[in-house]
């Protein structure tokens, strides 16, 4: 019997620093780390493509992090966990909490079944400043609208706990188990996960994952990095350059995030404390409620657990989504003839990640210029984004759509040209991306089919053979959409 060890189960967690469940375990002696790759519950979110890319030297990183002691397993954790515990005479078991519905329900399920086997389990919150549950209106219902929940809710709370220390010592079970699945993490790659994305032929040549392996450094060091980076150099920017593709902007934490390579309470107090004193308050705050911005998307899911398949607004539920399949494609490869479009569908197939001011102008585009679902591009998004996640990509998406909670208006459209110049004024972001049109002038690069033909032939832009002429009309386009938004306020 071992009486002081802990098996920790590593899930969306994959480091070492303020990890509560590992803290915990580590200062009551030995550890048995595992991580369980739970393709068995019926309705589980099969990670995507990227994810898998990512999850594979997530976990390579966190092996190498615990001493080459972590145990991988591929199966029912109600199953593996009691199995592992009898095995090895443990009688602890910690973890952090998830909050997708279905791993929830499993994690209950779990839970149960080890008390009632006399074993003590303890759970802990690592990937949310403020549990869900936590925050609600005065009349005891979740809040629906970003604002509210934010100012009256989480900031009127007490502020998140500050992030623990790396444990001091860790110590490991002697002889437990291998991994019954990938005794070496050096063979997860080969043995489990794919190397290409889809099974449909690469629409690119170069192999997919070797330029995103060349664009992120999965693991807790690459985390830190860039968070490093952000506070150095953009966070005095952040609240404008933001919104700017052609700039580096942003934080480009989310996978990190997601995997719980960093926690959101070690990036919410270094930016409250910047390496860069003279970071003005506006690009902190703002950070800060782009980091409630994700919370904001698992409180939803906590609260609507059918976010990710069901429209948030039931009205929604008689628009007429067009079945387009060749039109869903040209979208997906990046080929509509709209530059700001096709840049950012080829950056996500490129390097497994898009800027957030594009995700809104593809997903716009998709749903009412296209009048494509909503459900279509989430899915998309869900194979190809190294960070999906499915409480801020399902909330992310409704909220384009117009269905979702706190919602962009319907008739909020956005223009891909207009939105383009504004945000991308020279066109360095859909040079970078298509370039095929690298050598229009920025006054047509938003719009290639306005340009002269002199211009265009100058710039060895041919449309329909070197670029795609639109695939829509957006003035015609839009007005089709107003109108079958319009009808939505008609009775059912
Ligand atoms: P920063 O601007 O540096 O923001 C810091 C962190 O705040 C991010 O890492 C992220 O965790 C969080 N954050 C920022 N904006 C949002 C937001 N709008 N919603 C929720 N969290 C936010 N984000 C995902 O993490 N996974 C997804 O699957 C996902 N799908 C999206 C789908 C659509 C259609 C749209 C419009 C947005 C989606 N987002 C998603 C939100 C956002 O685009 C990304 O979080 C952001 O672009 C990540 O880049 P960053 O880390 O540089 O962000």
């Amino acid at each position: 019997m071992q009486q002081t060890a802990t098996l920790v189960w590593f899930r969306q967690d994959l480091r070492i620093g303020d990890n509560p469940a590992l803290s915990h375990a580590a200062a009551r002696g030995d550890l048995l780390p595992i991580y369980i790759y739970d393709d068995t519950h019926p309705q589980r979110w099969a990670p995507g493509a990227a994810s898998r890319w990512w999850l594979h030297h997530s976990l390579s990183a966190l092996n190498q992090s615990l001493q080459q002691q972590l145990r991988l397993f591929q199966g029912d954790p109600l199953q593996l966990i009691p199995q592992l515990l009898k095995q090895t005479g443990i009688q602890r078991v910690v973890w952090n909490r998830c909050y997708e519905p279905w791993q929830i329900a499993r994690d209950q399920a779990l839970k149960a079944l080890l008390h009632s086997l006399g074993i003590e389990v303890v759970s802990f919150n690592a990937s949310l400043l403020w549990e869900p549950w936590e925050v609600s209106k005065r009349d005891g219902t979740p809040y629906k609208v970003f604002t509210p929940y934010y100012r009256n809710g989480c900031r009127q709370r007490p502020p998140p706990r500050y992030p623990l220390a790396r444990p001091p010592m860790m110590s490991y079970v002697e002889s437990a188990p291998s991994g019954s699945l990938w005794p070496d993490p050096a063979q997860l790659s080969a043995k489990s996960f794919s190397t290409e994305p889809f099974n449909t032929e690469p629409f690119s040549t170069t192999p997919w994952h070797r330029e995103i392996a060349a664009s992120w450094t999965p693991g807790e060091a690459g985390a830190a990095a860039n968070l490093q980076t952000f506070m150095r150099d953009a966070i005095q920017h952040y609240d404008t350059d933001r919104d700017r593709p052609d700039r580096a902007g942003t934080s480009r934490l989310s996978p990190h995030l997601h995997f719980g390579e960093l926690s959101p309470h070690q990036a919410w107090y270094v930016a409250q404390n910047p390496l860069q004193p003279v970071a003005p308050e506006t690009g902190r705050e703002r950070f800060l409620a782009e980091l409630v911005w994700r919370e904001f998307s698992y409180y939803l899911l906590y609260h609507w657990p059918t976010l990710p398949t069901d429209n948030f607004q039931a009205k929604f539920d008689r628009f007429a989504w067009q079945d387009k399949p060749a039109l869903l494609t040209a979208w997906q490869r990046g080929q509509t003839g709209f530059p700001i479009i096709d840049a950012g569908m080829r950056e996500l197939w490129q390097t497994g990640y898009m800027h957030n001011r594009v995700r809104m102008l593809v997903g716009s585009f998709l749903v009412k210029n296209l009048l494509i679902d909503w459900r279509a591009g989430a899915a998309w998004f869900w194979d190809t984004l190294l960070d999906a996640d499915l409480a801020s990509n399902s909330a992310s998406w409704q909220w384009v759509a117009g269905s979702g909670a706190d919602a962009a208006p319907y008739f909020r459209i956005f223009n891909p040209v207009t939105q383009g110049q504004k945000f991308d004024p020279e066109g360095y972001y859909v040079k970078r991306f298509c370039p095929e049109l690298a050598k229009l002038p920025a006054k047509y690069i938003h719009s290639p089919w306005l340009a002269p033909d002199a211009i265009r032939q100058a710039a060895g832009v041919t449309l329909d053979e070197t670029y795609p002429a639109p695939i829509v009309d957006l003035k015609h386009s839009r007005q089709q959409a107003l109108a079958a938004f319009a009808r939505l306020k008609q009775p059912a």
